[in-house]
C-alpha cells in the first residue's frame, strides 16, 4: 500500500476548539462579539500587553496600519520583493508606491545594508517580512527606522511565537501583523491581527475595521474615516481561542521537524548543494522549510522536481516568485534584473512539507525522494 499524500502543510484542531465552535454556532451570537474581545486580549497577553485588534484577515492589519500611519498618493514604502504579493498590494491599495530593496541571499529576508540607500524623502514606513519565520534584525530596523523617522509595519504573518535576542515578536517595536491563514502557525480559519502602540490607535483601527463607525449612548452614531468590512467573526475567534494554548508546542514541534530535515539532508551526498535556510532553533518558529535547488546544475525546471515529488506523494510549494515581476508592478518600471538576488532564489526556492503533525518519518520521505529526483535529473 503506498504511503498517503503528504501535504505542503495542514492545520491541526482539537476536539475541544470543534467543540467551542459549536457553543458559538447554538450562542445565538456567531458574528463579532465576546469571542472576539476574548481572542484579543489573549493576543495582547502574548504581546506583552500592548494593544491588538483583530480582523478578517492578516492583509487588511497593513493596509488599516498604513492608512492610522497617514501613508498615501504620493509616498514611498520600502519593502521585500520575496513575499506574499499581499505585502506590497496593500501599499497599492492606499495610493503609495512600493520600494522593493532586494534580499539577503543567507536570511531571504529584505537587506538591511540597502535599506538606506532606497529612503528618498517621499519615504514614509519600512514593511519587513519575516520570511518562514525568520526574524528580521529588530535593532537595526528601528535604528534605521528611528533615524529617518520612519513608521514599521512588521508583516509578522509567518513569526508568531518567534523571536528577536528573546524579545518575543509583537512585544515590541512599531506596528506589527500576524495572520491566522490555515497555513500559519495558528489559524481562525481567515484573519489576522495587529499590535498597535496606544489605545488611540486601537481605536482608529476599530474604526477602520467597520465601516468607521463610532456609536455612543444608544442612538448616537458618527463615521468620521472611511472604513471598510473587516471584522472578524466570533466563530473564527473560537477558533483561535483554541489554538494559542498550542502555539508554543506546535513551534517546538516544527522546531524538531527542522531538525530532522537538517540531519537528513546533511546525510545525503544527492543533495550537497541544495540551499538551505540558516540553523536557527532558538529564534525562529520554523513557519516554514525552504530549500533553494542548484538551479544550474539541474536538467529540469523546478516545476518538473515539484512534479514528481507530488507522483511521489508529497506535496511542495513556491514560496514566493519575486513581486516586482507581477505584471501590475512591471506596470509600474519594475523589471527583470533589478533584484537580481530575490529572482535568483525567487525561481530555485521550494518549501518542503512541514507542520505539527507530521512525523520525523515524514521527513525522511520527503528528504529521500528529493535526493532521488535530483539525482536523477543532475546536469551531465
Ligand atoms: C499569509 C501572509 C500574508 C497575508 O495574510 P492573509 O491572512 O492571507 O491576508 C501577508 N504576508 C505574508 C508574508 C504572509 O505569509
Amino acid at each position: 500500500m503506498p504511503a498517503p499524500f503528504l501535504p505542503l502543510t495542514r492545520p491541526t484542531i482539537d476536539d475541544e476548539t470543534i467543540a467551542g465552535v459549536a457553543e458559538v454556532l447554538r450562542s445565538g451570537w456567531i458574528t463579532s462579539g465576546p469571542k472576539v474581545k476574548e481572542l484579543e486580549a489573549k493576543l495582547s497577553a502574548h504581546c506583552g500587553g500592548r494593544p491588538v485588534r483583530v480582523f478578517n484577515s492578516g492583509t487588511c492589519t497593513m493596509e488599516i496600519a498604513l492608512r492610522i500611519a497617514g501613508v498615501g498618493p504620493g509616498h514611498e514604502v520600502i519593502t521585500t520583493p520575496l513575499s506574499w504579493v499581499a505585502t506590497s498590494n496593500v501599499i497599492l491599495e492606499v495610493g503609495a508606491r512600493p520600494v522593493f530593496v532586494d534580499i539577503d541571499p543567507v536570511t531571504r529576508n529584505i537587506d538591511l545594508d540597502r535599506v538606506e540607500a532606497a529612503i528618498t524623502p517621499a519615504t514614509r514606513a519600512i514593511i519587513p517580512v519575516d520570511l518562514a519565520g525568520l526574524p528580521v534584525d529588530r535593532d537595526r530596523l528601528h535604528a534605521i527606522a528611528r533615524h529617518h523617522k520612519l513608521r514599521v509595519i512588521e508583516d509578522a504573518a509567518q513569526s508568531l511565537g518567534s523571536n528577536w535576542r528573546g524579545r518575543t515578536i509583537g512585544t515590541t517595536g512599531d506596528f506589527v501583523s500576524f495572520s491566522f491563514h490555515p497555513n500559519k502557525n495558528i489559524t481562525t480559519i481567515e484573519g489576522g491581527a495587529l499590535v498597535l502602540n496606544d489605545e488611540a490607535e486601537a481605536k482608529l483601527a476599530e474604526q477602520y475595521r467597520l465601516q468607521g463607525v463610532v456609536r455612543t449612548g444608544f442612538d448616537g452614531m458618527e463615521v468620521e474615516v472611511v472604513g471598510g468590512k473587516f471584522n472578524l467573526t466570533d466563530v473564527a475567534a473560537r477558533v483561535g481561542l483554541g489554538q494559542l494554548p498550542h502555539l508554543a508546542a506546535f513551534n517546538a514541534r516544527r522546531t524538531e521537524l527542522a531538525r530532522a530535515y537538517f540531519e537528513r539532508i546533511d546525510a545525503a551526498p544527492e543533495l550537497h548543494g541544495l540551499g538551505l535556510p540558516p540553523r536557527d532553533f532558538s529564534q525562529t518558529n520554523w513557519h516554514m522549510f525552504q530549500v533553494v535547488l542548484p538551479g544550474d546544475r539541474l536538467a529540469v525546471p523546478r516545476a518538473a522536481v515539484m512534479e514528481r515529488m507530488h507522483a511521489a506523494g508529497i506535496g511542495t510549494g513556491v514560496h514566493y516568485p519575486p513581486i516586482h515581476l507581477f505584471a501590475v508592478y512591471r506596470r509600474l518600471g519594475w523589471k527583470p534584473g533589478d533584484l537580481p538576488i530575490a529572482e535568483r532564489v525567487g525561481r530555485d526556492i521550494l518549501t518542503l512539507p512541514l507542520f505539527p503533525a507530521m512525523t520525523p518519518a515524514d521527513v525522511a520521505r520527503v528528504v529521500e525522494n528529493l535526493a532521488a529526483i535530483l539525482q536523477a535529473h543532475r546536469q551531465p
